[in-house]
């Protein structure tokens, strides 16, 4: 083991300080690897109740009429998440489309849409209009409140119901925490956010941004009275073969106004061609549940080495977990700099490139990345990410298996070491 990892660029004494971190979270690997069990068999289980069969992987063209492989994989998400309907498909290019999607589809001029998880993701910011930008909601006469988190993370009921008004019509819920530093919401907390906002004005619509939560528990936020539960096929529920694309499941009602937003009114569910496509989205699908187990093993096995080190890191090595996202807190831009060069040289694609920070769209300061992935901005890969600014935190996410994970970590902790010696 010292002789490969040796050769891959990691010393022996950061082995042996990632191997002393690693003895004491057996149980919550152990844990880890029950909830992916579970997961497999839901997963499994959808797969049989729609009867999956090798037709459902048929490329379709043009129109994409009658698509047998792409609804039965709507009927399969649907299952999964507890809907009565589901939104997969190729054409949805990224999560925020398909949360553009979501919102646009429910949200007509002089509604209001309320985030009562603060301040939304960065991209969603221009699809809002928060920030100025062409095509938003805003543009259309929507508009926009937000009731922020407390200080400890929690949802703020108080708030919440003080925002509340005649014109309120979607609910918005991020689970995750995207560049923040704030705790992930459980689906259990969601759910009683759901419940309030419910008891409050029951025709609120609530969505959920579910993104890197998926199958990170055993239940998904659509249990919990979630009107639309809404994701990436390039995070989680891919599970690392979908190539691209983007889901929402949710009440027949929602989903049915999200297909003719997408496509065409008059059109809806009834077109798109799946070119090709969809064994990758269904074996990815069967994939997830363990791809997650990975990411999250990997994600708190950075938590414990990192907190150990004595920086901060969000959650920390003993909080449980909602999301596969684990933030590191580095200080400055040259150690969120070698953490990402230690990603990257740990990865199977472009090793050899070293990550700049650029100014990316839809982000309002300048961004580092990490990749090196089969899939062009897959984050369920192993992959790091942050914006430079206060407090210089990165972000880290994914790892299609364990090991990778775990080189990934031994990297980065390698390229720290080299500039800045660790106290290890
Ligand atoms: C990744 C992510 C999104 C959407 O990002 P895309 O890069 O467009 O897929 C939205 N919200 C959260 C919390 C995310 O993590």
């Amino acid at each position: 083991m010292y002789d490969m990892y040796g050769r891959l660029g990691v010393s022996r004494e950061i082995y042996d300080f990632g191997q002393s971190v690693l003895q004491e979270l057996k149980d919550r690997f152990d844990s880890i690897d029950g909830t992916a069990e579970y997961n497999q068999a839901k997963v499994i289980r959808a797969m049989q109740n729609s009867r999956v069969n090798a037709a459902c992987f048929n490329p379709t063209t043009g129109y994409g009429y009658d698509d047998a492989g792409r609804t039965t994989l709507e009927r399969v998400y649907a299952d999964c998440f507890g809907t009565q309907d589901a939104l997969v498909r190729p054409q949805i290019t990224c999560g925020t489309h398909a949360l553009a999607v979501a919102l646009a589809a429910n949200l007509l001029p002089g509604d209001e849409l309320l985030s009562v998880s603060g301040r939304p993701y960065d991209t969603l910011e221009e699809v809002i209009g928060v920030r100025p930008s062409t095509g938003s909601l805003a543009e259309y006469g929507v508009t926009y409140r937000q009731a922020d988190l407390k200080e400890d993370g929690s949802f703020d009921f108080e708030a919440i119901a003080a925002a509340i008004n005649e014109r309120t019509k979607v609910a918005a819920i991020q689970r995750s925490k995207g560049y923040q530093t704030r705790p992930t919401l459980s689906c259990q907390a969601i759910g009683e956010a759901v419940k309030f906002i419910k008891s409050i004005k029951p025709d609120v619509i609530c969505m959920v941004d579910n993104c890197y939560g998926e199958f990170v528990q055993t239940v998904e936020p659509s249990e919990f009275g979630a009107d639309m539960t809404v994701g990436s096929l390039i995070k989680n529920p891919g599970g690392g073969l979908a190539p691209a694309g983007g889901y929402i499941c949710g009440s027949q009602e929602c989903v049915d106004r999200c297909a003719y937003r997408l496509t065409a009114p008059g059109l809806g569910k009834e077109v798109g061609a799946n070119f090709g496509l969809m064994r990758q989205l269904y074996q990815g699908l069967f994939l997830a549940p363990t791809v997650v187990a990975a990411a999250l093993k990997g994600a708190i096995f950075a938590a414990n080495a990192y907190e150990r080190l004595g920086f901060k890191v969000v959650p920390d090595g003993r909080e449980p977990r909602y999301d596969i996202i684990q933030a590191v807190q580095l200080g400055s831009e040259e150690l969120m700099s070698a953490f990402c060069k230690g990603i990257q040289a740990a990865a199977p694609v472009d090793s050899y490139v070293t990550p700049e920070p650029w100014a990316m769209p839809g982000y309002d300061s300048r961004v580092i990345m990490a990749a090196g992935a089969f899939v062009q901005g897959s984050s369920i890969e192993l992959s790091a990410d942050g914006p430079i600014r206060e407090p210089y935190a990165v972000y880290f996410q994914g790892g299609l298996t364990w090991p990778h994970a775990k080189l990934g970590i031994l990297m980065s902790l390698q390229k720290i070491h080299e500039i800045r010696p660790l106290d290890i």
